[in-house]
C-alpha cells in the first residue's frame, strides 16, 4: 500500500534476527519493519533445525576467531552487547535458555517459535508495525531540515529518517532472504565484497560412505587448503556435514582437495599398528573398531574393504603396505572436492557489506549517516555453534541504540559525501 505521508522515525528492511532485534531494543517510536517472503523470522524459525541455537555460553573473548578473518575487527561489536547480554535480555523477557554440553544456548523450550514470538511482541510494544513487502529502492529526499530516506517497491512507498537495512544473506532464498538488497546497497554506492555460500555440507569425489550416513565422529581433523580444523564431522548420504566440514566449506572450492584425520590423537597409527601387530590374532575390522571409543563396526569394514583387504583378516597376517593403506584411510582420507554449498543448502552467505564502509561502533554507513546495516549483510560470518545469531544480535542492538544523529548534521554530511 502507497503510504507517502507519515515519516516514520525509523523503517527496519529485514524481519529476522537481526531486524526484528534491533525494534525489540528500540526506544518506543514510530517505527515500521518491511520483510519479503510470506512470514517474518521465516530463517530464525529453521535454526538450530528448528530449536534455534541463539549464541555460544563460552568466554567473549574466544568469539572472534569463530568468525575467520574479520573476527578481530567485530571484537568490539561482540563486546558491545555479548553473549551473556544476550542470554540476560531473553530470560530476563521471558524465555528461559539452556546451554548444552558442548555450550551451544538454546531456548528451554527447544523452540524457535518462542524466540521469535517474544521479538515480535517486544517490536509491537516499541511502537513498530510488521509489514510485507518487497524493498526495490531507496532514495534520500533532502528536505530543508534533516535527511529523510523513501524505501519503494510494488505497491509500498515509505518515508523514515533512519533507515535500518537487516535484509541478511542469500541462502535459502525461499526465506525472503534473497540477495536482492545487495543490488541496491552498490547502486548507494556502498562497497561488497562477493558473496558466496557458506556453512555448508561438502560434497566429493568417489564418495565411499552414503550408506554410512547418520555416522558422526567427534573431534577429527579436516586440512584444506591452509586451514587445519578439529570438530566434529557427520556422514550424510551425499557428503561430509558436520562442524568441522561446514564451517571450512566457504574456503575451499570445487576442486580443491581436503584431508580428514579420523584419529587425530594417535600421532603414527602406521608405527602403532606396527607395534600391537606381532602374534595379533584379531580380525582387522576389530583392530579398526577398537582405536577410538564409538567407531562403528560398520565403518571400520568400509575402511578395510577400501583398502582391498578383507574385513576378516587377522592383523598378525597383514603385509607391511597394507599397513600403511589402512593408516592412509584413517588419518589422511584425501577427497577431491565437487560442491561447496550452494545457497539452497548453505545457512549462510559470506562476503556482503564490506566492513570498511560501516562505522562499527554505531553500525552506521560511513558515507550515509542515517542508514545502519546489521546482521548477515555484513561481510561477516560466524561459524555453527549459535556465532551467527549472536553477530545479528550485537549489531542489531548497536544499531537501535546509535544516537540519534543531529537531523543537520546528517544532511551536511551526505551533501558533503555527494
Ligand atoms: C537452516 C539454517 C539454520 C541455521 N541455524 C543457526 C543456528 O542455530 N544458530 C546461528 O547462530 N545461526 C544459524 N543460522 C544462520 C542464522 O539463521 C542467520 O545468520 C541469521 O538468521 C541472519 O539474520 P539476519 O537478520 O541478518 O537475516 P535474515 O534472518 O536472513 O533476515 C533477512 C530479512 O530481510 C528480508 N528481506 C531481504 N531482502 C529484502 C527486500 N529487498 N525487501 C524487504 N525485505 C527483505 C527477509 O524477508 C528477511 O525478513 C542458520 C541458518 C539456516 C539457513
Amino acid at each position: 500500500m502507497k503510504n507517502s505521508e507519515t515519516i516514520y522515525d525509523t523503517i527496519i528492511i529485514g524481519a529476522g534476527a537481526s531486524g526484528l532485534y534491533a525494534a525489540a531494543q528500540s526506544s518506543k517510536q514510530n517505527g515500521l519493519v518491511i520483510y519479503k517472503g510470506k512470514n517474518p523470522g521465516a530463517k530464525l524459525l529453521m535454526s538450530g533445525g528448528g530449536q534455534c541455537n541463539l549464541t555460544h555460553a563460552g568466554s567473549i573473548k574466544d568469539f572472534p576467531e569463530h568468525y575467520g578473518e574479520n573476527g578481530k575487527r567485530i571484537r568490539n561489536i561482540l563486546y558491545k552487547h555479548s553473549n551473556e547480554a544476550v542470554i540476560s535480555y531473553f530470560t530476563q523477557k521471558g524465555v528461559p535458555l539452556i546451554e548444552r554440553e558442548d555450550q551451544r544456548v538454546f531456548p528451554a523450550s527447544l523452540k524457535a517459535a518462542d524466540v521469535l514470538s517474544l521479538l515480535i511482541g517486544e517490536s509491537k510494544k516499541n511502537g513498530f508495525k510488521l509489514c510485507n513487502g518487497s524493498v526495490e529502492c531507496i532514495s534520500m529526499i533532502d528536505d530543508e531540515k534533516a535527511i529523510i530516506y523513501k524505501v519503494s517497491g510494488p505497491d509500498i512507498e515509505y518515508k523514515c529518517y533512519k533507515l535500518i537495512i537487516a535484509t541478511g544473506g542469500c541462502s535459502y532464498p525461499q526465506t525472503g532472504s534473497d540477495g536482492s538488497m545487495f543490488n541496491i546497497l552498490e547502486g548507494l554506492g556502498i562497497k561488497l565484497i562477493p558473496r558466496k555460500p557458506a556453512l555448508a555440507p561438502i560434497l566429493v569425489q568417489d564418495y565411499p560412505y552414503s550408506d554410512l550416513a547418520g555416522i558422526s565422529f567427534k573431534n577429527v581433523e579436516l586440512r584444506c587448503r591452509s586451514r587445519i580444523v578439529q570438530d566434529d564431522l557427520l556422514f550424510t548420504h551425499k557428503g561430509f556435514s558436520g562442524p568441522a566440514p561446514i564451517n571450512c566449506s566457504h574456503l575451499i572450492s570445487p576442486g580443491d582437495e581436503i584431508q580428514i584425520n579420523y584419529l587425530p590423537e594417535l600421532m603414527d597409527l602406521e608405527t602403532h599398528l606396527k607395534k600391537i601387530q606381532p602374534r595379533n590374532a584379531k580380525q582387522l575390522a576389530s583392530v579398526i573398531a577398537d582405536l577410538r571409543d564409538g567407531i562403528p563396526k560398520s565403518f571400520a569394514e568400509r575402511v578395510a574393504h577400501r583398502a582391498q583387504i578383507p574385513p576378516d583378516k587377522k592383523l598378525s597376517s597383514l603385509s607391511g603396505g597394507e599397513l600403511k593403506k589402512i593408516a592412509g584411510f584413517l588419518t589422511a582420507d584425501k577427497f577431491k572436492t565437487v560442491e561447496t554449498g550452494n545457497y539452497k543448502t548453505a545457512m549462510a552467505t559470506s562476503g556482503g557489506v564490506d566492513l570498511q564502509e560501516i562505522d562499527l561502533k554505531t553500525m552506521a554507513c560511513k558515507n550515509h549517516k542515517g542508514i545502519y546495516i546489521i546482521g548477515e549483510a555484513l561481510d561477516v560470518n560466524g561459524d555453527t555453534g549459535g556465532y551467527n545469531l549472536q553477530l545479528a544480535f550485537s549489531s542489531a542492538f548497536i544499531a537501535a541504540h546509535a544516537k540519534k544523529d543531529n537531523k543537520k548534521q546528517i544532511r551536511d554530511n551526505n551533501i558533503k559525501n555527494k
